[in-house]
Formats: C-alpha cells, structure tokens, sequence
C-alpha cells in the first residue's frame, strides 16, 4: 500500500473530505493570531486556549458525523449573513443619511427606505400594502 492510498481511505467519509468551511477558518485562523500574539505574550492560559482550539478544529475537520457539521455549518452562515446584512445596512444607511430615511414597517417587519422629507407622511409598504405613519424631522 502506498502513502497516498492509505492518506485517502483515512480521509474518505470525514468532514474534511468535503471542504473547509466556515467555522474552521474561523478556529484556523484564530489559533493563527492567538500564537503570533503569543510570541510577545508567552502566556500560559492564551497557549491552553490556543490548544484547545487546534484541538476542536481537527476534531471538527476528522469526524464522521457528516450531517452533523454540516447542520452546524448552515447555522454558522446563517448567523454570518445577518452579521453580514446588517453591516451592509448599516452602510447604506450612513451613505444615504443626507437624502434618505430607513424605517421598518409595522405590520411586517420590513425595512424601507424612504426619502428624506420633513413633515409627517403616509406610507404604503410595497410588500404588505398596509398604510403607516412617517415622522421625519
Ligand atoms: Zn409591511
């Protein structure tokens, strides 16, 4: 048996077999910047969390409970796209600060954007169609 044989029937049906996703980056690159700052530090504890971390990464990119991780993955970028859609309001929202005002809609949550017009005025949401008032000063 060769290396490299050997090398994949290990690997055929773990997690790593699939890819990297985005937790282990996260673990990866975190265990990174945990040791460089360790290099200055030489603290004992950051080297236990340093440890434990490297630990939980191959646990994660070794096990065989596929479906498992990959529930765990769907969770984690689903918790990365809101952090990421907030972000990107928030953007948005301090580039059109001059010209426009963003509101959330009462009756279904939704966020509008709406021109910046002083006075009180109707709003018609374009998704639940309902009507709700507008204060802009
Ligand atoms: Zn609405």
């Amino acid at each position: 048996m060769n290396f490299r044989y050997k090398l994949q029937q290990f690997l055929y049906g773990r997690y790593i077999f699939y890819g990297i996703d985005l937790l282990t980056k996260i673990l990866a690159i975190t265990c990174i910047t945990l040791s460089v700052i360790n290099l200055f530090l030489a603290s004992f504890i950051v080297y236990i969390i340093e440890t434990v971390l490297f630990i939980l990464m191959f646990l994660r990119l070794f096990s065989k409970n596929i479906p498992a991780r990959q529930q765990e993955n769907q969770k984690d970028l689903n918790l990365f796209n809101k952090f990421k859609n907030l972000f990107t309001l928030s953007r948005r929202r301090y580039n059109d600060r001059q010209t426009h005002i963003y509101k959330k809609c009462p009756h279904c949550a939704v966020m509008l954007r709406l021109p910046k017009r002083k006075g009180e005025h109707t709003v018609n949401c374009p998704r639940c169609k309902n009507n709700f008032k507008v204060k802009v000063r």
